[in-house]
């Protein structure tokens, strides 16, 4: 499979330390597939190293990380503010890059990490080549960007319009599932880490190498120094515990925007002799920190599941941390939790784990070959065409140039409904609304769902491979009173090279296929994109089958976002007799469908489906009938 993978989060020449996990996860899945990764590099970064003497970014902005070449175009975005448009900065930073390794190796899957803004890059780069696109939420994503309303709308957004959405533990699946996400669509997978550096040792060793005294009671912190580490808990709990009289070392890894007043905290609260800031440590040196502590402790507000504790047990060291987010998950019988914020809660938890040690037990977390694998399970059966690369990028906007418009109208104008209809009658007070392209396994049962609740019916252009592959969704579409027709059946990416001939041998095909899932006659057929010559329209009329375009466009599979779609209708409101095209295959729509049928009921219009205005044309022979 080809991977695009885009995180702003990798480790680059300015912090060459950053989310190691990530570049753990792009080696590994390196190993088994073609992987070309984008990390954008705040402008405020650069600036700050450049002003600071520090590293900089070679001239040709891509850098070779343990043979993984990683493009670091800039991300220009205003520091603190727009925050809700940050999506939108982002991919004008990255768009360039993207497009010129899209060009060069065309993705079956576009992966991001974190949901905003990265995730948004993600449906926007496999858009542009019809991949698939992923996002790994690693926990602050709907825990804390959604704090801010605006925000969390465009977090929602993009988990709405994303293929798939990985959780790094169960407790964050539930959360998505809460912001409204299909749960069909959200997989819950374990990152992995690295066993030849966490494993378990003898601490003794693990601390003369650190040159840390062998006796005496170890505390390890490891972390980003940020306010959402909740390290003034930590010191609190510290405090505690020096008042009770229990000797113990504290030892911070890390660096971070609180350092010094972290370090200040420490003066204040006369624990300068007991807490030891040890800086930022390479990756590498991680494993006899974690093996030469007693315990890992950590006092986050927020957290999804993170590394420090899954690195930490996989070392033989429990830890005491707040109960937030996955945290429960790995905590078992060996490791304590506090109620975040409760310095004194910690101060219990941390004096009886010393006095009560228990060895670390339980399943531990995959090595990253196997968390590779495990994503890849999970997301190849959603890459298109069975994960095989297209030659080339997909385009299916139909042009909307308007010679072909005024020849539909005039058509239709001479033409009998029954055979060719591209609106229905302006007096009827009722509306058609249309479905191509799916079956999809994943949105038509949305659009199912939300006619079914609003009792109102469509027809479905149904490709008849993908009815093929889902037939209970056919059955579906017939049960709650749909109307189905057909719209071939492969949905052909250029109609106009299919032969009159081709094009009736692929209705016959989804017509066998569609008989045997619901046996009854299909007269509608809606072409691909809407082309049709004079040979296929006159083979088609003698098949019986009537021809159904459409006069409303809101382009619901290009549209960037539901927002847009949504704002289309309100721009133009729909009106007696429209036939509206939309696509349950695009994850756009299902958002926008309630609001649109209520407002359309509102306005005075019904539902009806499309045979009502074209009654009189008769079924397609059965294969046998037809010589
Ligand atoms: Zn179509």
């Amino acid at each position: 499979m080809r991977i695009l993978f885009i995180a702003n989060d990798l480790p680059n020449p300015i912090h060459p330390t950053k989310a190691v996990f990530n570049l753990q996860l792009v080696r590994a899945l390196s190993r088994q597939h073609e992987v070309q990764a984008v990390s954008p590099v705040s402008w405020l970064d650069e600036w700050k190293s450049q002003k600071a003497g520090g590293p900089s970014l070679p001239a040709e902005r891509r850098a070779v990380i343990d043979g993984i070449t990683i493009h670091y175009p800039r991300y220009k975005y205003p520091p603190r503010i727009l925050r809700s448009y940050y999506s939108l900065f982002y991919w004008y930073s990255v768009r360039r890059t993207v497009k010129s390794l899209i060009k060069s190796s065309p993705p079956d899957l576009v992966l991001a990490y974190w949901v905003h803004p990265d995730g948004d890059a993600a449906v926007r780069a496999a858009k542009m080549v019809g991949a698939t696109s992923a996002v790994i939420v690693g926990g602050s994503d709907v825990q804390i960007i959604t704090a801010d309303r605006r925000r969390e709308r465009c977090v929602v957004d993009v988990m709405q319009r994303i293929d798939a959405v990985i959780t790094v533990n169960q407790d964050l699946k539930f959360k998505v599932q809460g912001r409204g996400v299909h749960p069909e669509k959200i997989y819950p997978w374990s990152q992995g880490i690295d066993h030849s550096i966490f494993f378990p040792r003898d601490r003794a060793d693990a601390r003369r190498k650190l040159g840390i005294p062998t006796a005496g009671n170890m505390l390890l912190w490891v972390g980003r120094m940020a306010p959402v580490k909740g390290l003034e808990v930590l010191l609190e709990a510290c405090a505690i515990l020096k008042t009770r009289g229990i000797e113990f070392r504290l030892d911070l890894v890390g660096e971070g925007p609180l350092r010094r007043e972290v370090e200040a905290d420490c003066a204040r609260r006369g624990l300068t002799d007991i807490v030891h800031f040890a800086g930022p440590r390479d990756p590498a040196q991680l494993g006899d920190w974690y093996r030469a502590a007693n315990l890992c402790v950590l006092s986050s507000w927020s957290e999804g599941l993170p590394n420090v504790l899954r690195e930490s047990l996989a070392c033989g060291t429990p830890f005491v941390a707040s109960k937030v987010g996955g945290i429960g998950e790995i905590a078992g019988d060996h490791s304590r939790l506090f109620t975040r914020g409760k310095a004194a809660d910690m101060a219990d938890c941390i004096a009886d784990s010393l006095a009560h040690p228990r060895p670390v037990t339980g399943q531990q977390s995959p090595s990253w070959d196997q968390s590779a694998a495990a994503l890849i399970d999970i997301l190849q059966p959603l890459t298109r065409r069975d994960g095989q690369t297209k030659a080339a990028p997909r385009f299916r906007q139909p042009s909307p140039w308007r010679p072909r418009q005024m020849i539909r109208s005039a058509m239709a104008a001479v033409l009998p409904s029954r055979r060719f209809i591209v609106r229905g009658p302006r007096d009827c007070s009722a509306v058609c609304l249309t479905f191509d392209d799916g079956p999809h396994p994943r949105i038509t049962p949305q659009v199912l769902d939300i006619l079914g609740e609003q009792n109102a019916k469509a027809t479905f252009f149904v490709v008849g491979q993908r009815a093929a592959e889902h037939p209970e969704l056919i059955r579906r579409i017939v049960r709650e009173g749909h109307t189905l027709a057909h719209h071939t059946f492969v949905h052909a990416d250029n109609p106009s090279q299919l032969s009159a001939a081709q094009l009736m041998e692929e209705i016959a095909k989804t017509d066998k296929v569609l008989r045997d899932i619901v046996a009854q006659p299909m007269p509608l057929f809606r072409p691909p994109h809407g082309k049709l010559s004079v040979a296929k329209l006159w083979a088609l009329w003698r098949a019986g089958l009537a021809v159904v375009l459409w006069n409303r466009d809101p382009k619901d599979f290009a549209a960037a976002d539901s927002a847009q779609l949504r704002a289309w209708f309100l721009e133009n409101p729909l009106n007696s007799g429209d036939i509206v095209l939309m696509h349950d295959n695009a994850a756009v729509t299902p958002p926008v469908l309630e609001e649109l049928i209520r407002s359309t009921r509102r306005a005075g219009l019904d539902f009806v489906t499309v045979d009502q205005w074209t009654s009189g044309s008769r079924p397609l022979p059965r294969p046998a009938e037809a010589s």
